[in-house]
């Protein structure tokens, strides 16, 4: 027996102990806990061969594939700083990251490698490259194909059977950096150690055991002949909800993972009947399409058990509306950032649908402030309406390069998130909307999500979103975009007469756009406003 630290070796060494079950499952691939391990084993010992040292940059990135928590855990477990980029990411962007983090290795899929090529001049300290999958011609000396290193992931359990190699990892040691999805201004690198990332595994376990305490009951024994646990990972890998939330506590906890490569509704249907799955989610708009989505009935999603979001505000009728369309389902919501690692807050079962509006209490290993945003010291009281702060052994120690934002967002252990918030007398956390997605009107504060939330009330509404128009005297106007259901009907009139009906005049959308699809979002399932605003704009434009 040997001591085993809380690093992020730790976790793929406990879950080698899973063996032969199934682990990943992507198309047609299927990856057991033990092949996976000896993929992990194989390539960290490539890491190791080409000169990889402690605290290195290693880079991923791709999209959701096998080989992406191969590269992960390889890295992390060798001593290097993973640093997961956004894969949808265009070639310049790539460059902003690859050099941000001044990273010497980096894993990618063929989509990203060809939108980095020509940039890869502009990244001198990048030393070694593995390109995964469906590549025929490397014109490049320092790219290696990875498949030629670890083989086709079903052939994994052919692999040798060896350790990773032995490596000086302390659980205060930097782990990864994550970058923040872009939605306020420029992605920044959020450092992580391997505590923090280990904390979010504990905290996930902790509140489930709060949740039978509330209610006065033991958690049932473990059934042996339960079936394996298996969820559906819809959102990526690359943002910390994917990796923190879902793929560590899958690995410890010996679940199944079906991985979609993107998402999509309909396939999403296939694999939850296909593969049994019991856990899907991800981000609010991924649970709508799985309520909505007209062709539902022609599928079996029986084995459904939990539809679990967070990353984005998520309208209260969706607590009800999942109940009713998947019965055997409980809904659950969390809060968290790419600076906490994921969860803060955790949401489910009665309590939350008792406050639908909630995004649940701090986990038990954290705390909650709502702060004055004007001094960003006074603690104000419960129920009144201020910035939110949080602490916990999960929060980042800063961001990576930039010690200017790491001052301004990381005091004495808390975290300044730049959402305004309520916290009520029992500690239920209700966000309010980002600080900068309030909108002031002539004076008078409009908060977008109050606004989208009575819109996503209506019946024909699919999908909201409200933004500010400039206006010359007033400063800004509320104005609306929404999808309608499909085969729904509902007129501008009727939808603003809608707003009028449950909240003051001046909150009302002066404008409301019809939009042909799904809301633009990015890949956490945030609306891009600042597209949403160029329709309007372009309104004045021509006015
Ligand atoms: P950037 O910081 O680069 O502008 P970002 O804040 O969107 O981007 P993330 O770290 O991915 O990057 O997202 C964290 C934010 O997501 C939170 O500050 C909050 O605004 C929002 N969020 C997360 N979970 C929830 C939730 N359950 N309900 C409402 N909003 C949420
Ligand atoms: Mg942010």
């Amino acid at each position: 027996w040997k001591n085993l630290p809380p690093t992020l070796r730790s976790v793929v060494e406990a879950g080698r102990i899973h063996g032969d079950k199934v682990f990943l499952v992507y198309e047609d691939e299927r990856v057991t806990y033990e092949a996976f391990y000896r993929a992990v084993a194989r390539f960290a010992l490539e890491l190791q061969a080409q000169g990889l040292k402690k605290g290195d940059r290693v880079a991923i990135i791709m999209r959701n594939l096998p080989e992406w928590p191969v590269a992960f855990y390889a890295a992390a477990s060798m001593g290097a700083i993973v640093t997961p980029l956004n894969a949808w990411w265009t070639g310049p962007e790539l460059e902003y990251g690859l050099t941000d983090s001044g990273s010497r290795f980096a894993i990618l899929d063929t989509g990203s490698y060809g939108r980095l090529v020509e940039h890869l001049p502009n990244c001198p300290d990048l030393q070694r490259i593995y390109v995964s999958r469906e590549i025929d011609e490397i014109a490049h000396p320092q790219v290696t194909k990875l498949e030629t290193v670890i083989g086709a992931a079903n052939d994994w359990i052919k692999l040798p059977n060896q350790p990773i190699p032995p490596a000086e990892i302390d659980t205060d040691d930097d782990a990864t950096i994550f970058y923040t999805s872009g939605t306020t201004g420029k992605p920044k690198g959020a450092l992580a150690t391997h505590r923090a990332v280990n904390s979010n595994i504990m905290a996930g376990a902790a509140s489930g055991a709060r949740a039978f305490l509330r209610r006065g009951e033991t958690a049932p024994a473990p059934d042996p002949s339960a079936p394996q646990r298996s969820s559906l990972i819809s959102v990526p890998f690359f943002h910390a909800t994917g990796c923190f939330a879902v793929l560590n506590p899958s690995l410890i906890g010996g679940a199944k993972l079906v991985m979609m490569h993107k998402w999509d509704v309909i396939r999403a249907f296939e694999l939850i009947e296909r593969e049994k799955i019991q856990s899907a989610g991800g981000v609010p708009t991924i649970a709508w399409q799985l309520i909505e989505h007209p062709l539902r009935e022609k599928y079996d999603l029986s084995s459904l058990e939990s539809v679990a979001y967070g990353g984005a505000p998520s309208a209260p009728e969706l607590v009800r509306k999942i109940k009713e369309t998947f019965p055997k389902s409980a809904a659950g919501n969390g809060w968290g950032m790419t600076e906490t690692c994921a969860t803060v807050t955790t949401h489910g079962a009665e309590d939350y649908a008792n406050r639908p509006d909630s995004c649940g209490p701090a986990v038990p290993v954290s705390e909650l402030q709502i702060r004055d945003p004007a001094d960003g010291v006074t603690v104000l009281t419960p129920n009144v309406v201020g910035e939110l702060w949080a602490n916990g052994p999960q929060i980042v120690k800063g961001y990576w390069n930039k010690p200017e934002a790491t001052a301004q967002t990381f005091v004495d252990g808390w975290v300044r998130t730049g959402d305004l918030a309520r916290v009520d007398e029992e500690g239920f956390c209700f966000i309010i909307d980002r600080a900068k997605d309030m909108l002031i009107r002539g004076g008078e504060n409009i908060y977008c999500i109050e606004v989208e939330n009575v819109l996503y009330d209506h019946p024909a509404v699919m999908d909201a979103a409200v933004v500010g128009i400039v206006h010359r005297t007033l400063g800004e106007e509320p104005g609306a975009v929404v999808t309608l259901k499909p085969g729904a009907t509902a007129t501008e009139a009727e939808l603003r007469a809608h707003v009028a009906e449950h909240l003051a005049a001046f909150k009302v959308p002066v404008k409301v756009k019809f939009w042909h699809e799904t809301l633009p979002r990015n890949a956490n399932g945030k609306i891009l406003k600042n597209e949403l605003k160029k329709l309007f704009e372009e309104d004045a434009a021509t006015a």
